[in-house]
């Protein structure tokens, strides 16, 4: 029988060639008849030369690969390939650090998992698929984990609900795959996180912030700091802790603002410093007094979602900046942000280039931020660079 096969257009192997881990159904030429969503195939060229082993799944993403080596995926396969991420996290020191036990384990095409995130806090897992075929595996990786972390995992749940229904229509429910336990405390640089696994946005947390959230504490001594599209108030607990004067969190989302304020609490920080507020991010910068705080993080959500969206966002990125650079204090420091993984580094600079134009202000260029290291880029995939920022000095 053998594993479906699909068969791609004249010419249309070369994005395969340089491993690039996506097939558009566009390349497509021919697909065995039984084929479903979620199969595991194998890709060939119009010649007939194996190119690649994926998941296969009927949209605009036909194929998502998994490996370009012939070879069985089985059991053995996820395994070596969960273990190699775990190596990576050991290898950047995440694993067994008493400062932070929270860390993204898979992080997609660039541990060479596609449609797969899981994240860890403390003694939980959370798997997210974003693919058919991933989904499909979830018991074995469920399994996989207990037997990588030696049975010392309290819990895995599956959270795929929105992701996968987003991705490929498929309905499912969140839930415990093994184990329980919905509320935890990550530790993170020594900061402490209650973690709502259930109810929380994404997996709960943004790992990939963990490092600029450090750095924003060597910013943060003395500070007027308003921490915009704050979540549950990660760059507040640090910037707080490093000695800022007094930190204004601001979400649209009040059950993240309640959190944000558990979590300063949870830190020992005296709550008189700290106020979080339920509100739009550009009314908000709207209505405040120019020069009312001297650091303003920026860390909107994904302002595009596709390509068609990706003018729109870059004039969003562009208006919110012009808002923050025209209130922020003389000689402020401006934190900036953009998630979307459709607007490159370099538009992301030209947009805040425009932003610094239309304000009037002076801006200079300190630092330029990244995903941290447990959120891989995958050197094939441009776009798997998802996450840039930038610090600026505002005179
Ligand atoms: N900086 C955070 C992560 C931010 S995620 C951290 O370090 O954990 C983006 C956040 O923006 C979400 O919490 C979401 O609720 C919030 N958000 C989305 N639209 C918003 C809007 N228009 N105004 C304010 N906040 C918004």
């Amino acid at each position: 029988m053998g594993l479906p096969k699909i068969i791609l257009k004249p010419g249309k192997d070369m994005p395969v060639l340089r491993f690039h881990p996506w097939i558009f159904s566009g390349a497509i030429d021919a697909v065995s008849e039984n084929i479903k969503d979620g199969d595991i195939a194998e890709v060939f060229s119009s010649r007939g030369k194996y190119l690649a082993t994926g998941h296969f799944q009927d949209s605009s993403i036909a194929v998502k690969i998994i490996t370009f080596k012939q070879q069985e995926i089985d059991r053995n396969f996820w395994y070596s390939r969960i273990a190699a991420a775990f190596e990576l996290r050991k290898q950047l020191g995440l694993v067994g650090n008493p400062g932070t036990n929270c860390y993204r384990l898979v992080h997609n095409e660039g541990d060479s998992l596609p449609g797969l995130i899981i994240d860890i806090y403390d003694k939980t897992a959370v798997i997210q698929v974003h693919s058919a075929g991933m989904y499909l595996q979830r018991d074995t990786l469920a399994d996989i984990l207990l037997q990588l972390y030696d049975n010392k995992l309290g819990g895995v749940f599956n959270k795929s609900a929105e992701s996968l229904l987003k991705n490929t229509g498929v309905q499912t429910d969140n839930g415990w795959l093994r184990g329980s336990g919905s509320n935890c405390i990550a530790l993170e640089n020594g900061c402490r996180f209650a973690i709502d696994i259930e109810g929380g946005q994404k997996t709960g947390f943004f790992l990939d912030q963990r490092e600029n959230r450090a750095k924003a504490g060597t910013y943060g001594k003395g500070r007027k700091v308003l921490n915009m599209f704050s979540y549950t108030g990660g760059f507040s607990v640090y910037t707080l802790k490093a000695g800022a004067e007094f930190v204004h969190s601001v979400d649209s989302s009040a059950p993240a603002c309640k959190l944000a304020e558990e979590n300063v609490v949870l830190n020992g920080i005296n709550s008189n410093r700290h106020k979080a507020i339920a509100a739009d991010a550009r009314q908000y910068l709207e209505n405040i007094e120019t020069g009312a705080y001297d650091m303003i993080i920026l860390d909107p959500p994904a302002y595009a979602k596709n390509t068609a969206s990706r003018h729109n966002a870059i004039k969003g990125y562009t208006a919110l900046n012009v808002a923050a650079m025209r209130k922020i204090a003389s000689n402020g420091i401006l934190f900036t942000f953009s998630c979307s993984q459709v607007v490159s580094r370099e538009q992301f600079n030209a947009a805040v280039a425009a932003s610094a134009i239309e304000s009037g202000r002076r801006v200079q260029v300190l630092e330029q931020l990244g995903q941290s290291g447990d959120h891989p880029i995958n050197i094939f995939q441009p776009e798997s660079e998802y996450l840039k920022g930038l610090v600026l000095r505002v005179e």
